[in-house]
């Protein structure tokens, strides 16, 4: 719970001066629910967002297991030895129901949480997937205005996370397993849509043969896929978080997408897509939670519900009832 007596101003000058204590206690602060804490919180925001945005925000994703955190853990040192600040974050909604995150566990990324020049904080526990979000993407813009120049967003690939990440970032890695054919006919067709560059782990030991293989068919799979970004043709590399090969050169490719769409004025535009949609977004939730705790709505919805069941009722013309409940009426 951050003290009482702190004002914005003061959360403000903890961050610029870049000590992590400050950073954490701010980023807690973004995270808070409560209504006088959300005040302080966006009334420091304002005066840091001049300071943010010029980070390089890249989203990565990958089942469990692909190697996520050791991947995580070796890049982030890579980028730290050579002089940048990395943030890495996190977005798991299921910690909230497990009541410990999966990707918050403290063994993971021993190495890179000691290390002065990054900072790691888990997901934020609690609440649904928009509420981490939100609070993602404001703590996005404390630790670019702390001086982190790489944020890496990393979230399990599963659900709607990823999509939502993918909205929050510049660029989205997705990582992949060697010797990968059948997950193709799968579920993951969602996420080479979502990639901007996709790097198949673990290409080290007995499982190079494997890598290229998989490297092969998602670099076939994408050429039929319409790439998220325009002019951007999506790159599938090869690496190993565990022996650090390949990682020099997937930084290049990154930083290589970064230089396209900077140049074309896309990431720009995506940037301000992303915050429109974000906007709105938080409109919708507010405006749900209000019509479903509305007295008119709740007192109706029991018997539009038994309707529906019952056939005595059409579920256009109950959504019509709740809204009017609410106020809404047809044009
Ligand atoms: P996450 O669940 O995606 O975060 O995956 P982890 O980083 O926890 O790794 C899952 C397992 O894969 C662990 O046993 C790691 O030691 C192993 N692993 C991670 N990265 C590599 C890699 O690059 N090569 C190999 N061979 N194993 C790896």
């Amino acid at each position: 719970m951050p003290p009482r007596s702190m004002t914005a101003a003061d959360y403000v000058a903890g961050v610029r001066s870049g000590n992590r204590a400050h950073l954490g206690r701010a980023i807690t602060l973004v995270e808070s629910r409560n209504p006088k804490h959300q005040a302080v919180a966006q009334e420091m925001l304002l005066a840091l967002l001049p300071h943010s945005g010029r980070a390089h925000r890249v989203g990565i994703t990958g089942v469990p297991g692909v190697g996520k955190s050791t991947f995580i853990e070796s890049l982030g040192r890579m980028l730290t030895a050579q002089g940048h600040k990395v943030a890495v974050l996190a977005v798991d909604p299921s910690s909230s129901r497990s009541g410990g995150s999966i990707l918050g566990d403290k063994t993971r990324m021993e190495q890179l949480s000691i290390d002065p020049r990054a900072f790691v904080r888990p997901s934020p526990s609690g609440g649904r997937l928009g509420g981490v979000n939100r609070a993602t993407r404001e703590t996005m813009v404390v630790c670019e205005a702390a001086g982190y120049d790489v944020i890496l967003v990393e979230t399990v690939g599963a659900g709607q996370n990823e999509t939502v990440v993918a909205d929050m970032v510049d660029c989205f890695l997705v990582l992949m397993l060697p010797g990968a054919g059948d997950e193709l006919q799968g579920i993951k067709k969602g996420i080479l849509e979502l990639a901007d560059v996709i790097a198949v782990n673990k290409s080290d030991g007995g499982n190079a043969q494997s890598a290229r293989q998989a490297q092969q068919q998602y670099r076939n799979a994408v050429r039929i896929l319409q790439p998220p970004t325009p002019g951007w043709a999506v790159p599938v590399v090869t690496c190993s978080g565990l022996t650090g090969a390949g990682l020099d050169d997937l930084w290049a490719t990154l930083d290589d997408h970064r230089r396209t769409v900077t140049e074309s004025g896309e990431l720009a535009e995506k940037r301000r897509r992303q915050q429109t949609k974000w906007m709105w977004s938080m409109v919708e939730d507010r405006v749900l939670d209000a019509m479903r705790a509305h007295p008119a709505v709740k007192a109706r919805l029991p018997a539009l519900m038994s309707g529906i069941d019952d056939g005595s009722m059409t579920v256009t013309l109950a959504a019509m009832k709740i809204l009017e409940a609410f106020g809404i009426t047809p044009d």
